[in-house]
C-alpha cells in the first residue's frame, strides 16, 4: 500500500526548475547538432528558400564564411547538398573533380577546419531525370548506380570530406563505398549510412531546396514504405554487415518509433533527419502565429532524443545553438 498516494506524489519532483533538471531523463545538445547546407552553382547571392523560410541556397563564394558563422555557434558539423549548374543522364557532376560540392568542401575546409564536412552521397541533385541512379527503361539500375556513388564518395573524402552518407537507398551501396574509400586509402572515414530512408511527403520542401523533383515517377522502388518496420530493421542489419560506422532514420517526428526501435536493436550511433517538411510545417505555423516556435521546437528535438536518437540533423540547428545558450 505504500507505494501509492498519499505517500507517493510525483509532483514532489516537479516543483521548481533545480528539481525538474536534476531528475530530467533527456537533454539536447548543440554537440549533437547537424545542420544540413544547400550549395549553388551559378548564383552570386545567398537566395532564400521560399518554403523553408530562413534557409538559403549558398554561393560557392559565401559558403566559407558561413561555415566559420555555423561554427561559431558550437555546431560541430554540416550536411552539404549540391545544386550543380548542369545535370545529365549519370549524374557527372556529383563525381566531377570540381563540382560545386568538392569545391565547397575545400571552401569550407579552408575557412573552418575544424567543421566536421558530411556529404551527402546520391545522385538525385545531378540527374536530368531526378531518380538517385542510372535509368534504363525507366527503371533505376542499382548495381551500375554502385559504381558512380563510389566514385562520387572518392571524389568528396579526395576534396576533404570528413564523413560520407550515403542516401540513395541502393542495396550494397555500404560496401561498395567501404570498398572503394579502402582501396583508395580512406579506411579512416567513417561511413554515416541513411539506413531507414523512407519514400515521404515530409520531403517536398527539400525538393525545392535542392531542385530534385523526379521528372517521372516517384522514389517508391528504392526508398522503404512509410508502413514498414520489420523491413527497417533489415535494412539496418545488411548496412551494418556492410560496414556501417553510423545510421541514420529519415525522416525523424512521424518514424519515432522506428528509431527507438533501431536504437534497441543495434549499439551504432544513430542519427535522425528532422527534415525539410518538418521544418516547413513549424515555420508556417509559427508565421501565423499559432504555435510557440522555440517551445515546439524544443519539445520535438528533445522527442527525436527520447526516442533514441544521438544526432540531430536539423535546419533548426543555428536557432537551437542560440536557444541553448540562452
Ligand atoms: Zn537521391
Amino acid at each position: 500500500m505504500s507505494n501509492t498516494f498519499p505517500f507517493v506524489r510525483p509532483r514532489r519532483l516537479r516543483q521548481n526548475d533545480r528539481i525538474r533538471g536534476l531528475v530530467r531523463e533527456t537533454h539536447l545538445n548543440v554537440e549533437q547538432l547537424i545542420y544540413p547546407v544547400f550549395i549553388a552553382e551559378g548564383i552570386s547571392e545567398p537566395r532564400e528558400i521560399s518554403s523553408m523560410p530562413g534557409i538559403m541556397q549558398w554561393p560557392l563564394e559565401m559558403i566559407g564564411r558561413e561555415a566559420q558563422r555555423i561554427a561559431e555557434l558550437g555546431i560541430p558539423g554540416l550536411l552539404l547538398f549540391g545544386i550543380p549548374n548542369e545535370k545529365d543522364e549519370v549524374g557527372s557532376q556529383a563525381y566531377a573533380e570540381h563540382g560545386v560540392i568538392q569545391e565547397a568542401i575545400q571552401r569550407i575546409k579552408a575557412a573552418s577546419p575544424e567543421t566536421l564536412v558530411i556529404t551527402d552521397v546520391c545522385l538525385c541533385e545531378y540527374t536530368s531525370h531526378g531518380h538517385c541512379g542510372v535509368l534504363h527503361n525507366g527503371n533505376v539500375q542499382n548495381d551500375e548506380t554502385l559504381d558512380l556513388l563510389s566514385e562520387m564518395a572518392l571524389s568528396h573524402v579526395a576534396a576533404g570530406a570528413d564523413i560520407v552518407a550515403p542516401s540513395d537507398m541502393m542495396d550494397g551501396r555500404v560496401g561498395a563505398l567501404r570498398h572503394a574509400l579502402d582501396e583508395h586509402g580512406y579506411q579512416q572515414t567513417p561511413i554515416m549510412a541513411y539506413s531507414v530512408k523512407y519514400a515521404s511527403g515530409f520531403y517536398g520542401p527539400f525538393r525545392e531546396a535542392a531542385g530534385s523533383a523526379p521528372q517521372f515517377g516517384d522514389r517508391r522502388a528504392y526508398q522503404m514504405d512509410p508502413a514498414n518496420v520489420r523491413e527497417a530493421l533489415r535494412e539496418l542489419e545488411q548496412d551494418i554487415a556492410e560496414g556501417a560506422d553510423m545510421v541514420m532514420v529519415k525522416p525523424a517526428l512521424s518514424y519515432l518509433d522506428v528509431i527507438r526501435q533501431v536504437r534497441d536493436h543495434c549499439d551504432l550511433p544513430l542519427a535522425a533527419y528532422n527534415v525539410s517538411g518538418e521544418y516547413s510545417m513549424v515555420k508556417a505555423a509559427a508565421q501565423l502565429g499559432w504555435i510557440d516556435e522555440q517551445r515546439i521546437v524544443m519539445e520535438m528535438l528533445t522527442s527525436i532524443r527520447r526516442a533514441g536518437a544521438d544526432i540531430i540533423i536539423t535546419y533548426f540547428a543555428p536557432e537551437v545553438a542560440q536557444w541553448l545558450k540562452g
